[in-house]
């Protein structure tokens, strides 16, 4: 039994045989294999050598005469994969050490690259990039088999991953994919908010998974605890199954709640809406009581297919979700690309920091024709409910002001066309950055609503990547920085007279709810799942109680004594949630 504790990204247990979704990016770890799947494994090597021998077969006959220098890089690459002894010492590899075919791919390939680079004749030395070309063509093949697995599974697994894309999770089926564990990633990853969304347990950051699991493995995933728990012994097992039911039970009890208000013991009414990355989650939030959709992350649009969505693809999504909360507010944000959210495809270049580069409003105003293709179909829908339109990391008045500039001169293209929109539709802004905090009494003057982005808030405050788990422990929405950057905000936005919400992580985290209705917030919108859980919260609390608290909270000075003296109160309030 193997315990390894990462950071937990979202709740419930699952139990199950794993999946592990390697990467050529990442070196391929080493997994033991039962002397019986021997021959498997050899014929998946063989198969990769024939597949990549067509395809280099093809891509070669494809070539012009004048092309001969790439011809020729094809033709040395063939006749490494039809050299027998080349593949039988992959082959033999994986029947005396008894591993996976990935990794005697791997790690044959690299020892003859590493051999090549160690001679002196330049020639030679050069052929290691062949060498390494043939292994990233043969593990494609192989990792492209795990892809497809994933795609047909038959009974239920967890994924086990170095790393995933938040569509790669998206595209899950549930009914058989009961959880996942990476080893990259922290609590605001996108790939993990999906996770919370899709209501998948998850746990990331686990240095090394990967290699810890074979493929007859029984796997325990614990999101409540951020623990993983390969080969589990009978009572650790027996223990577990005894959590899953007890989670099952709690989730069941608070689905009760759907229909009752989300209202403090003293009477103060909550607005809790939902954060929804896809539109057939509208029914989900709607089921879970949602009150509306506080948080349409539309960039999902584009990373589920990897198309740029058409005008109509837009519309489409819009109406579907519009129709569901039939008008209750729709808050629709426009495309929030890059950083972890931009798909490979278009990009032109590779970015140093991403994080800091072409993301969000800055992307989407140098991609006009995109930007307003989404633009006009969000006017279009806007005459079908209460739809309002937020554009994420506005980070100045200019940038605020050009978008303002577009929407106007779109709506003057609509009225040439006699096409009918909002003319009213209310235009917000993520805060979530500090420059934006600090401006937002001037940013309040020009807008319609605020919603605090609690995620990249915190990333740009503290200077610490959200999605990398190297620095994961300092990263902390606790953090009084951090804090006290919302309670300005959310001052400035009541003097302004408009409305704020929070809209990150930190709403769908049992511990901080207490403390954000001490802060004043009084609209919430978090991932469908979590709705029962925070509203049982709310109505179990006063009002009075929670300002007390946060009062107290704004007197400390360090994030951990923050979370502590959070996690205290809360536990006192619903023990069955930690
Ligand atoms: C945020 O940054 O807090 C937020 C809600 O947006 P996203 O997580 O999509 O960046
Ligand atoms: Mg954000």
């Amino acid at each position: 039994m193997e315990i390894r504790k990462g950071i937990a990204v979202s709740p419930g247990i699952a139990i199950a045989k794993p999946i592990v979704f390697d990467s050529k990016d990442f070196r391929i770890p080493r997994r033991s294999i039962l002397a019986s799947e021997r021959m498997g494994q050899v014929k998946r090597v063989r198969n990769a050598f024939s597949e990549a021998i067509n395809e280099l077969s093809n891509l070669e006959k494809a070539q012009s005469m004048d092309e001969g220098k790439i011809k020729d890089i094809f033709a040395v690459h063939l006749r490494f994969l039809r050299d027998k002894s080349f593949r039988k010492r992959i082959t033999d590899f994986v029947c005396e050490e008894l591993t996976t075919a990935e990794y005697a791919v791997s790690t044959i390939l690299r020892e003859i690259a590493s051999h090549f680079e160690s001679i002196k004749d330049s020639y030679i030395s050069e052929r290691a990039a062949d060498i390494y070309d043939i292994e990233s063509r043969l593990l494609t093949t192989l990792l492209g088999e795990a892809k497809q697995e994933v795609e047909h599974l038959t009974d239920e697994v967890v994924v086990i991953a170095h790393d995933l894309t938040p569509t790669q999770t998206a595209g899950f089926n549930k009914t058989f994919v009961k959880g996942f564990a990476t080893e990259a990633g922290g609590r605001t990853s996108h790939t993990a908010i999906v996770a919370r969304s899709l209501g998948i347990p998850a746990v990331v950051a686990l240095e090394d998974v990967t290699t810890n699991v074979t493929s007859e493995s029984t796997v325990i995933i614990d999101g409540n605890r951020g623990v993983v728990i390969v080969d589990p012994d009978e009572d650790t097992l027996e223990q577990y199954r005894k959590y899953a039911l007890e989670f099952l039970r709690l989730e069941h009890e608070l689905n009760t709640l759907r229909d009752k208000p989300a209202i403090t013991r003293d009477g103060v009414e909550i607005t809790l809406l939902a954060n929804i990355e896809f539109p057939d989650e509208a029914a989900i939030a709607l089921e879970k009581g949602a009150m509306g959709i506080g948080l349409y992350r539309t960039e999902f649009l584009y990373l589920q297919s990897g198309n740029e969505p058409t005008e109509e693809d837009h519309y489409d999504a819009y109406v579907e979700t519009i129709k569901v909360f039939q008008g209750k507010p729709v808050v629709i944000r426009t495309m929030d690309l890059g950083a972890d959210k931009l798909p490979h495809i278009n990009r032109h270049h590779e970015e140093p920091n991403p994080v800091l580069g072409l993301r969000s409003i800055r992307y989407c105003l140098q991609n006009l024709t995109m930007f307003k293709a989404q633009l006009k179909a969000l006017l279009r829908a806007s005459v079908l409910g209460d739809v309002r339109i937020m554009l994420p990391l506005v980070n100045n008045m200019h940038e605020l002001r050009q978008t303002k500039m577009i929407i106007r001169d779109i709506m003057e293209d609509l009225d040439e066309d006699a096409i009918p929109y909002n003319p009213m539709v209310p235009i917000g802004i993520m805060v979530e950055t500090p420059s934006s905090a600090l401006m937002a009494p001037l940013l309040a003057k020009d807008c319609d609503f605020f919603s605090i982005g609690t995620n990249d808030l915190t990333q740009y405050t503290l200077a610490v990547d959200r999605a990398n788990e190297h620095v994961a422990t300092l990263y902390s929405t606790a953090d009084p920085a951090v804090l006290r950057l919302m309670r300005s905000v959310l001052h400035d936005a009541n003097k302004a007279r408009i409305e704020v919400s929070v809209c990150g992580e930190i709403a769908s985290e049992p511990e901080f709810i207490i403390l954000l209705l001490g802060m004043g917030v009084r609209k919430l919108s978090l991932a469908p799942p979590m709705i029962p859980e925070i509203k049982q919260i709310i109505r179990s609390v006063t009002i009075e109680h929670c300002n007390r608290l946060a009062r107290k909270v704004a007197g400390m000075d360090s994030q951990r004594q923050i979370k502590n003296y959070l996690r205290d109160a809360a536990m006192k309030i619903l023990p069955e949630a930690f």
